[in-house]
């Protein structure tokens, strides 16, 4: 017997068929003993229409209210998930992040989670019940309401949930069969990654890789929770129920680096087109100029990703480049624009017609030359970099944005990602 936690996304809860077709996975799973706690997404499209008709009544609106709509979409599907399985006499119910509850702090919108006491929920499916939560909200204590965890949040529930229940696995179920080299969707010769590290999976989703929120993955490495990655889209009957010892022939397993025997120098590569870049011209290069730049945007809570400063051949004035989220340039132009009148005269533009493309690999550690392929390959395609960022295990470089493909593309060849 193990304890598992079944996590569904908008493509799989798409429709009342594939609704049933959920509930056929969790019966494979019950039929075998096993203990179940499923989270729930919305279905596909629903919470981009709630989000629309929130701005579209007031661009200014108030975040309580926003999560008060868009976390609505998860209630159906687990309520009718509920009824789906109850029709196939498995005792089911849903519970809303309330119920449980999932606490969250109070940034309404992109909330984090707290707490989790799981100690209800637990007895509830020992006893035989399959536990049906509504991913992506929880509730705000002080005040009561409910809060979302940001677009994709459903995965970081199921961590949670997860790790509050003492799962065994968290199994997060998608429209692809695992973690690829890269999107395939771009890249139709990506090849399905068996096994890779917290680290690595945690580079990927915090680089654009979405098929995983970033923040599941972290809880996963803290807590040492072991997650997968597998479709909704295979046939019920064709996967193996959760065994333990037994997990890792399907899917994608996300585990410690240590269990991972043949590393590649780069796993694999990601891309994130919601970048936005602003270039500062003719600013006076003097002790303190970047401190006045990016203290005012940091108390403005906007994050900068890449930074890029070269002095002007008069030797006397600086241009700097950073990115933003292409949501918050606005916001960002706003306190350039004040900053301005204290820093005197200088220039600014900017564009979000940028994508971030970064190659990642925990092999990366012990090998040189790994970041100078990346430059070559991009030179020969006649792409101009913008600015790049490293870490240990990554290189990230900007570029325009109608190169994006084009530059995935002969990245995953000349790593030597491409399936044969
Ligand atoms: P869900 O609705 O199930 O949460 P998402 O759309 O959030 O699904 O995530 C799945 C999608 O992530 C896939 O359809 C795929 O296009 C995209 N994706 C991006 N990068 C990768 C990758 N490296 N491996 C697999 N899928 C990826
Ligand atoms: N329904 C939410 C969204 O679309 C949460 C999720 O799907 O994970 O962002
Ligand atoms: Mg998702």
């Amino acid at each position: 017997m193990a304890v598992v936690v079944m996590k569904f996304g908008g493509t799989s809860v798409a429709n009342v068929d594939r609704i049933k077709n959920v509930a056929r996975h969790v019966k494979r799973e019950f039929a075998a003993g096993n203990k179940v706690a499923v989270v729930l997404s919305a279905m596909a499209g629903t919470t981009n229409q709630l989000v629309e008709w929130v701005r579209e009544i007031s661009p200014l609106y108030d975040a309580r209210e926003y999560d008060a709509v868009v976390a609505s979409g998860e209630q159906v599907t687990a309520g009718l998930l509920a009824i789906a399985l109850q029709a196939e006499g498995i005792p089911a119910r849903s519970w809303q992040g309330w119920q449980i509850p999932i606490e969250t702090d109070a940034a309404h919108g992109a909330a984090r989670i707290a707490e989790i006491d799981g100690s209800h929920l637990r007895e509830r499916i020992d006893t035989g019940e399959v536990a049906v939560v509504t991913g992506f909200q929880g509730i705000e204590p002080e005040t009561g309401r409910i809060a979302t965890l940001g677009r994709g949040g459903s995965d970081t529930s199921a961590a949670a949930v997860a790790v509050a229940i003492k799962a065994d696995v968290c199994d997060i179920y998608t429209d692809v069969d695992g973690v690829y080299t890269t999107d395939p969707r771009i890249v139709p010769l990506a090849r399905r990654i068996p096994k890779i590290s917290y680290e690595e999976m945690l580079e990927m989703a915090s680089l654009g890789s979405k098929v995983l929120q970033t923040r599941s993955v972290e809880l996963a490495m803290v807590y040492g929770l072991r997650l997968r990655v597998l479709s909704s889209f295979a046939e019920p009957d064709s996967l193996p129920p959760v065994e333990i010892g037994n997990l890792e022939n399907i899917g994608t397993t996300v585990c410690s680096e240590d269990e991972i025997v043949e590393t590649q120098v780069v796993s694999g590569i990601a891309y994130a087109k919601d970048e936005a870049k602003v270039t500062i011209l003719k600013l006076e290069d003097k002790p303190g100029v970047a401190a006045r730049i990016f203290g005012p945007l940091s108390k403005a809570a906007i994050n900068v990703d890449m930074i890029v400063q070269n002095v002007t051949p008069d030797g006397a004035h600086t241009d700097m480049t950073f990115t933003v989220q292409a949501a918050e340039l606005p916001r960002a132009l706003e306190v350039i624009d004040k900053v301005k009148q204290d820093l005197g005269n200088f220039e600014v533009k900017s564009s979000d017609d940028v994508v971030k493309i970064s190659i990642i690999g925990i092999g990366m550690r012990s090998h040189a030359g790994v970041a100078a392929k990346m430059f070559q390959t991009l030179s020969d395609k006649g792409i101009n970099i913008l600015a790049i960022s490293t870490s240990e295990i990554k290189v990230s470089v900007l570029i325009n944005a109608d190169y994006a493909e084009l530059a995935v593309r002969a990245l995953h060849e000349v790593y030597g990602l491409d399936a044969k």
